[in-house]
């Protein structure tokens, strides 16, 4: 039989660090990885056999759990229909219209292969519509791995031409300038500068990429009014949120607090993929028609729309769309983390929680964390010790403590309370 620790050694030959997405390779947390060889509802396995209930859902899009029959239905049929055609399909149309049904903001949506690929063609659009070449990022939202997106701010005060990875020359980052989270002095600040120069402010709505932290209603009110003003369009990353927060995704969630809230360009991924490689981004006509073939701004790709992916993302959709379906995942979510700061709290292991449907954050710190610096000083090394502590108890939480969590509609309240359970074990431990 394979142990993990085997195939993690032969992965490593052959594959740099022996995975193709960094924080797969337990770097934050230490150990070895688990090699996953299937996985069922709420559950995966490994090489060696062990069962794990996942709170990764393959970081985001197995929002109905693993192999839910409607969606695999929908695969085989789709599969036996052909793989690949480079030529437009019905079901692309009917995406699109599943997502526009969801989403006010969009009249137009393109579809694409991965998040990168949608954020970075987003990026392009809105410097293409405004004429316009920088643009501002927040510290600590990711928006996949495109050059200019790889930068974040030093510490504190705004930022230029500091790329965050090797090989990104400084001058195709000169335009992007990176912020603080939450901050809205250093946002007034950058707009009172530089207003007539943005092409667009890209930010994630709640922030995935480190744990989970809200940007605060008053920011993102601030944030329409001055992209409004100044002639920069707003783009909303929601390739972790989208269709995962709520049907309406995040941005559904601002429009109730904030009147008449909408972003101008929306990114998608994940979840409207349901596991398949497939990501969107969408927005009026009239921004939209700057693309091509319509407009001078070039996107394409050879398997962009492709009709197994759609089939997938589609039957996901169409299930996630049935009515009560958010609000009993919400129900799941939050009997998760009011379980686990319960448990923490009897430990006297400080702990903090926070959750939109089925997306969930938790700090071992007193408070919730309102940006990035805040979330890196939260415990790193009892987090390792949390994490392993539930994974030898068969609950695979995200193997770094900048990662947000996910909850399925596959996951029952008993497996809620076998996870709780769990953490009562792992926090006495660590109390
Ligand atoms: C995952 C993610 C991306 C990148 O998507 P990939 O499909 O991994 O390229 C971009 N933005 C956000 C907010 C994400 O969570």
């Amino acid at each position: 039989m394979s142990t993990n620790a085997g195939l993690f050694e032969r992965a490593q030959a052959v594959i740099p660090g022996g995975v193709n997405s960094p924080v797969r390779a337990f770097k934050a947390v230490g150990g070895t990885p688990r090699f996953i060889t299937r996985a069922k509802g709420a559950y995966m396995w490994d090489a060696e056999g062990r069962r794990y209930t996942d709170y990764i859902g393959s970081w985001g899009p197995m929002i109905l759990g693993h192999g839910h029959a409607a969606v695999l239905d929908a695969v085989q049929k789709a599969v036996r229909d052909g793989l690949s055609f480079g030529a437009p399909t019905e079901r692309e149309v009917e995406l699109a219209e599943e997502v526009i049904r969801h989403v006010p903001s969009i009249e137009q949506l393109r579809l694409v292969s991965s998040g990168t690929e949608a954020t970075m063609s987003a990026i392009r659009l809105a410097r293409g519509a405004t004429g316009r070449s920088r643009f501002i990022k927040f510290e600590g939202c990711y928006h996949g791995h495109a050059d200019a997106l790889l930068v974040k701010a030093g510490s504190g005060l705004a930022t230029f031409n500091h790329p965050t990875s090797a090989g990104v020359p400084a001058e195709v980052v000169q335009h992007t300038h990176v912020l603080p989270y939450n901050d809205l002095a250093a946002l007034e600040q950058a707009f009172a500068e530089h207003g007539s120069e943005l092409a667009c402010v890209i930010i994630e709505p709640i922030a995935g990429n480190m744990n989970f932290v809200r940007a605060a209603v008053p920011f993102v009110a601030r944030l329409r009014e001055l992209c409004s003003r100044h002639g920069a369009l707003l783009i909303f990353d929601e390739v972790m949120t989208g269709f995962r927060v709520a049907l309406g995704s995040a941005q559904s969630l601002y429009a109730k607090a904030i009147p008449g809230f909408m972003p101008d360009i929306s990114v998608f991924g994940k979840v409207i993929g349901g596991g398949m490689p497939l990501a969107a981004f969408g927005a009026s006509r009239a921004i939209m028609s700057h693309l091509a073939p319509l407009g001078g701004v070039y996107q394409a790709g050879t398997l962009s729309g492709n009709p197994v992916a759609t089939a997938c993302g589609l039957a996901t959709l169409r299930e996630i769309a049935r009515p009560g379906f958010f609000s009993e995942l919400a129900k799941h979510t939050a009997a998760l983390t009011h379980g686990l700061h319960t448990a923490a709290q009897t430990a006297g292991v400080p702990l903090a929680v926070d959750f939109e449907g089925g997306m969930f954050g938790l700090f071992l710190a007193p408070e919730l964390p309102q940006n990035y610096p805040a979330v890196m000083a939260t415990d790193a090394a009892r987090y390792a010790r949390l994490f392993h502590g539930m994974l030898n108890r068969g609950v695979y939480l995200a193997p770094a403590l900048y990662e947000a969590g996910f909850v399925s509609s596959a996951h029952t309240l008993d497996d809620i309370s076998a996870t709780v359970d769990a953490a009562r074990a792992v926090f006495a431990e660590l109390g």
